[in-house]
């Protein structure tokens, strides 16, 4: 019989925000507040302590501090054109409009942006942008948004609820109702009911061995969370990978070498000392793009001409230590605690490393309703920004500027609700689904986490191909036919043990998702290189979409839709700059 004492917590609120300390989440509750909501924000990891903290390089906005001649148009055009024009046009646009106001009002919030001698905001190069348009806060620009925000949020008296972790959507008739949750500490269950939720739940890119994430976050668990729901998954095939993570050592493989090393001067050197991007995009070298430069590394180490750990040399020593110490002052710390490295005297080694999800929720462009009646999402969690390649910096600018926008949908969204809706056979078959966890069993949630990890390691990595994309599907059927048997019992640790199979039955259907993407999309664009099919192919200007049918994931094609005649000049610019997928020899 299922012990509904569990059931000790409800929690009633207008609007619940999925996703604590989250930039999307945090922005998305200031807003819902401002217009008039009771707001809750639950999530799974302390509020100062979310995954945005890991934020380095900046935020983008065509504030043209620096170089007058920048505006949102060509930074529509910047994102466009790097997306591979799979992007969204709308979505873009809204962004590149209104990432100047989220900055300023940032700034408004106590976030200690770096500035110019004159006081203006500063503004620094990143990969592949026309003009210098990313403010910064040292390389630890993620962290000073987060504590500007959740300052913010405390001055309102929102409440954050930590270590809640949100085991599924509660749905009636197709509308969203609000979530279940458990105390990751004490197994203590709330009800969280509300008129409108927002998810903000960030990316999957910890589905790969090699990730510039921490344990247990970015799983990609909101996506399953939607998807259960009834929501509909977008491009998730298309995953960056970052160019420069580090190689050793083996507790540290994957942190995140930041690109404002290589916005700040950083050179890229092979084992044979030779500066190889000359040979691959010789106009913009180090200030590549992402996708290029990550093939670029993996091109070098996979044809034996890496460095003495198995990765390509980035290296700044030729800037003087004091300009290091002030820029890069977080790198600097990281590579001298983790490999006694002082980089102002050595080069760093450094690989691809899984690092932003480009694809993820399909959301409607102004509001990010979700196609769930009263379920929002917003930042790294949903698509149509990024297209194939995201441009460093534009991920912070999508959280604060859809994370205002869907907060505020989902106030208004509340405004309407004339009863709350609360469906009590929903909850209780969450709640037994929960119940039906805990028992005893021959296998254990964290290696076959690990078993997943490597199958998207070795399948669906840098290079992809039909044979290794379909053998990467096998493996996750074997990995999920274990999964049936996984012991999850509460230890004095508390409940994280459930909190791993939940997030473990979660990541194979996102991990499935993405390889069901990964095959469809037979071509070469932006940061899915496919060694079968080495071009770029104009007829696949499509979004694949994922959605739950039958017994399973069902994918289907999208046309990309197409940009406004008012922008169609800036749009155009792209094919000079020739936007190519081949790969690189
Ligand atoms: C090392 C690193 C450096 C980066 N640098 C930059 C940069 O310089 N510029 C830039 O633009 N972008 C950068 N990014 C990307 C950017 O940081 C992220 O895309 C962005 O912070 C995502 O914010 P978010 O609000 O969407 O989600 P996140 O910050 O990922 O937060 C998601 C939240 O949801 C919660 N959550 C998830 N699932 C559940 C669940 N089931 N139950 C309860 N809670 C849940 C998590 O606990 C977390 O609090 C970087 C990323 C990394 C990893």
């Amino acid at each position: 019989m299922t012990d509904n004492s569990r059931l000790t917590r409800t929690s009633v609120s207008n609007v619940l925000v999925i996703g604590s300390g989250a930039a999307a989440g945090l922005r998305a509750s200031i807003a819902a507040h401002e217009a008039g909501s009771e707001v809750v924000v639950v999530g799974t990891r302390p509020r100062k302590d979310a995954h945005t903290v890991l934020a380095a390089g900046g935020i983008n906005a065509a504030l043209g501090t620096r170089d007058p001649e920048d505006s949102w148009q060509q930074h529509f055009a910047d994102t466009l054109k790097e997306g591979y024009n799979l992007s969204d046009p709308r979505v873009v646009e809204i962004m590149a409009r209104e990432a100047p106001r989220a900055v300023e009002e940032l700034a408004g919030w106590g976030a200690p942006f770096a500035r110019t001698p004159s006081g203006d905001l500063d503004q620094r190069f990143f990969g592949a942008h026309k003009y210098r348009r990313t403010c910064y806060a040292g390389d630890y620009t993620g962290r000073a948004m987060l504590f500007a925000l959740v300052d913010k949020v405390e001055s309102l008296g929102i409440p954050i609820h930590e270590g809640q972790y949100v085991s599924k959507l509660l749905v009636h008739d197709g509308r969203c109702f609000g979530a279940y949750a458990f105390d990751i500490h004490s197994g203590e269950r709330t009800v969280y009911l509300a008129d409108a939720v927002v998810l903000a739940t960030g990316g999957h890119t910890r589905l790969w061995r090699v990730s510039s994430s921490r344990r247990d976050e970015n799983t990609g668990s909101g996506m399953h969370l939607a998807l259960e729901a009834g929501c509909r998954l977008s491009d998730m095939e298309l995953v960056q990978f970052h160019p420069t993570g580090m190689v050793y050592p083996e507790e540290w493989v994957g942190t995140l070498a930041t690109e404002a090393i290589r916005g700040e001067g950083g050179r890229l050197y092979n084992g044979s000392g030779e500066r190889y991007m000359e040979r691959y995009d010789p106009e913009r070298m180090e200030l590549s793009t992402r996708d290029r430069i990550a093939l670029a590394n993996y091109t070098e180490i996979a044809e034996g001409r890496g460095s003495e750990h198995g990765g390509v040399y980035l290296d700044i020593s030729h800037r003087p230590k004091k300009y290091i110490l002030e820029k890069l002052p977080r790198m600097y710390r990281q590579f001298l605690e983790a490999t006694m490295l002082d980089i102002s005297k050595g080069p760093m080694e450094v690989a691809p490393t899984a690092h932003y999800t480009m694809g993820g929720i399909v959301v409607e462009p102004e509001t990010h309703a979700t196609g769930v009646e009263g379920l929002y999402a917003a930042g790294e969690t949903t698509s149509g920004l990024h297209g194939a390649n995201r441009l460093g910096g534009n991920s912070l600018s999508e959280t604060m500027v859809f994370g205002r926008r869907a907060g505020e949908a989902a106030a208004r969204f509340s405004g309407e609700v004339d009863a709350q809706l609360r469906d009590r056979a929903a909850i209780r078959e969450v709640a037994e689904e929960v119940d039906s966890y805990i028992k005893e069993g021959e296998e254990f949630a964290r290696p076959l986490q690990r078993a997943l990890r490597n199958t998207m390691q070795e399948t669906c990595g840098v290079v992809r191909s039909e044979e290794g994309l379909n053998e990467g599907l096998r493996r996750l059927a074997q990995i999920r036919e274990a999964s049936d048997d996984v012991d999850v019992r509460p230890t004095s640790e508390g409940f994280n043990d459930l909190a791993y199979a939940l997030d473990l039955r979660g990541s194979l259907v996102v991990a499935e998702a993405t390889i069901l993407g990964a095959i469809e999309r037979r071509e070469t664009r932006g940061a899915h290189n496919r060694s079968d099919y080495p071009e770029l192919d104009p007829d696949m200007k499509v979004n694949f979409v994922v959605e739950k049918g039958g017994d399973g994931l069902v994918v289907t094609e999208e046309p990309v839709h197409t940009v406004p005649e008012y922008l169609e000049e800036w749009a155009k610019a792209d094919e000079e700059y020739g936007v190519t997928g081949r790969l690189v020899e």
